[in-house]
C-alpha cells in the first residue's frame, strides 16, 4: 500500500463510566488493531459531562491515528467498537447519557463533507475544550 492510500485522522475519546481508564486503553488497543497505526495519544484529562447532568466526570483524550480506513469505514470501525466495549445506545436529537465509551472524528484528512451519518470536521469540536485542549497536544 503506499503512503497516498493512508489517511489521518484525528478522534476524541471519552468514558464516564466503569473503568474509565481501562476502558479508553481498550479502545487505543481495538483502534490498532482494528483501524490502523495509533502513532500519537494526549494525556487524558478529567472533566464535567457537556450537554448533560451527571455526577459521573468523563476521562477525554485525542489520539492520531494513520487509516487506509473511508470516512464511512473510520466511523462503523469506531462504532464497532463503541459496542464492544459496551455502549448501548446512541445520544437521541442531542441528549447525551453516561457512557462507557464515546469516540467521535474530528477529522479526515483536509475533507469536509456534510451526510447524515458523518460531518467532517465534528462541528461540535472547536466549542469543546474537552476536546481542544488534548487535540492542541497532538496536532500537527
Ligand atoms: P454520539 O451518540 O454522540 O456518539 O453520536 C454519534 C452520531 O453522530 C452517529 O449517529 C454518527 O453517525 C453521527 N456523526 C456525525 N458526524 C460524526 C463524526 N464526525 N464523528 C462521529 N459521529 C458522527
Amino acid at each position: 500500500m503506499s503512503s497516498a492510500d493512508i489517511h489521518t485522522a484525528y478522534l476524541s475519546l471519552g468514558s464516564n463510566l466503569g473503568d474509565r481508564h481501562a476502558t479508553m486503553c481498550r479502545a487505543i488497543d481495538l483502534l490498532g488493531r482494528e483501524v490502523g497505526t495509533v502513532d500519537r495519544q494526549s494525556a487524558m484529562l478529567e472533566t464535567e459531562p457537556w450537554g448533560f447532568q451527571s455526577a459521573n466526570k468523563f476521562l477525554n483524550m485525542c489520539v492520531r491515528v494513520l487509516t487506509p480506513l473511508s470516512p464511512q469505514q473510520l466511523l462503523a470501525a469506531t462504532q464497532g467498537i463503541e459496542r464492544e466495549l459496551g455502549r448501548m445506545s446512541k445520544s437521541v436529537d442531542g441528549h447525551y447519557h453516561d457512557r462507557p465509551i464515546d469516540i467521535d472524528i474530528l477529522m479526515y484528512d483536509d475533507l469536509h463533507i456534510n451526510t447524515p451519518e458523518l460531518t467532517l470536521p465534528h462541528p461540535l469540536m472547536k466549542e469543546r475544550d474537552f476536546v481542544m485542549i488534548p487535540l492542541r497536544e497532538i496536532y500537527g
